[in-house]
């Protein structure tokens, strides 16, 4: 029996070999485009630990090449590069693509939605990432969580905003939903890719940027063209990466090889965080000690307007198609139940660690 039965195995794998499946030997070269500057820190260097596990771990069967944005496609066509497949691979944020999906922004950034370890849960544990894949098979693309920024910073202005009013005819780099909400409290949104923020902000081609948080921040040098730095992030509760996959490169690859690759984005969408989290607290002190940046928190009003109209913002796009609708139920409903907890764990937690709150001011 156990001779007929290895027959029958090899017989299927000589079946398999027929139908051209990829062997065990076989190695691929991919490339994969980001829309980052190359080995920017944090969020850069997460595509770059993803190219250096995979060899490591597929022992050089899969290597993968990075591109920053610009080398191989602008920033801004990662997606259609990798549904084109131009490039096997991509690393960029969601909101990007609002222009071909904007369902999207939902798996980047809500203005006062979840944070980075509530996306987490929400992707991995609670349907985020099945509906994040159903959205994106139209354009022949799988997607992957592969890092989060964490609550960013609310931005750099080149004048002091005490209330509503200031924000009134000011030009600003603001992505996605929180560029929408900004723009109803009288900003005109610019959007443009990381890359030129600086010199636009140092020409006064714009008054005011948001980018991420201290570590990037300082690393582009943004406190040498604006005084004031706000918090918090309220348009960005965290920034989640994407690791986006043609899915024919995807089926290309042996069972072995997606499992690492797999395995390798998980490892990155962790430590993106991690960088982010130790980082950050370190580039804040050099921006206020070693650069004079004034720290400031935005004004309650401004705060309560722009959660006031981000209501308004996330439910229009919700109502924008289906798809929209029914990722936004499964988002606004995880959201309730991570907050109720949270609110008797982490947030809970926070007050009694720090009964004094916020002493920066
Ligand atoms: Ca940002």
């Amino acid at each position: 029996m156990q001779s007929k039965a290895l027959v029958m195995a090899m017989a299927g794998v000589g079946l398999t070999l027929a139908a051209g499946s990829a062997q065990a030997q076989d190695t691929f070269e991919w490339k994969l485009v980001t829309s980052w500057p190359k080995n920017f820190p944090g969020v850069g260097q997460g595509p770059e630990r993803l190219a250096k596990l995979v060899e490591e771990m597929s022992d050089g069967r899969l290597q993968i090449e990075v591109f920053g944005a610009g080398q191989l496609v602008p920033g801004f066509e990662v997606f259609d590069a990798v549904s084109e497949g131009t490039a096997e691979m991509g690393h960029s944020a969601s909101y990007y693509w609002k222009g071909k999906a904007p369902a999207a922004q939902f798996f980047a950034a809500v203005p006062f939605g979840m944070n980075a370890q509530e996306m987490n849960a929400w992707l991995h544990y609670g349907g985020g990432l099945e509906l994040w894949n159903e959205l994106y098979d139209d354009f022949g693309v799988d997607v992957m969580a592969a890092g989060a920024s964490g609550v960013q910073m609310g931005g750099w202005y080149n004048k002091e905003i005490n209330s509503v009013d200031d924000l009134d005819g000011l030009k600003m780099r603001m992505p996605g939903l929180g560029g929408e909400v900004m723009n109803r409290m009288g900003v005109a949104i610019v959007n443009m890719p990381g890359g030129e923020i600086f010199t636009s902000l140092q020409s006064g081609a714009i008054d005011a940027t948001e980018w991420i948080g201290p570590y990037n921040d300082l690393a582009f040098g943004l406190h040498q063209a604006a005084d004031y730095y706000y918090y918090p992030g309220w348009h960005e509760p965290t920034v989640m990466f994407e690791a986006i996959v043609n899915e024919e490169a995807m089926a290309s690859l042996p069972a072995d090889l997606q499992a690492i690759l797999r395995t390798a984005v998980r490892d990155v969408n962790q430590d993106v965080l991690d960088e982010y989290t130790a980082r950050n607290n370190d580039a804040l002190q050099t921006l206020i000690n070693e650069h004079d940046v004034e720290l400031r928190r935005l004004p309650d009003d401004v705060l309560a307007k722009a959660k006031e109209i981000s209501a308004d913002v996330v439910a229009e796009l919700a109502e924008s198609s289906d798809m929209a609708s029914k990722i936004y139920d499964s988002y606004s409903a995880f959201q309730d139940k991570v907050e109720s907890y949270h609110a008797i764990s982490e947030q809970a937690y926070y007050n009694a660690r720090n009964p004094d709150g916020d002493t920066t001011q």
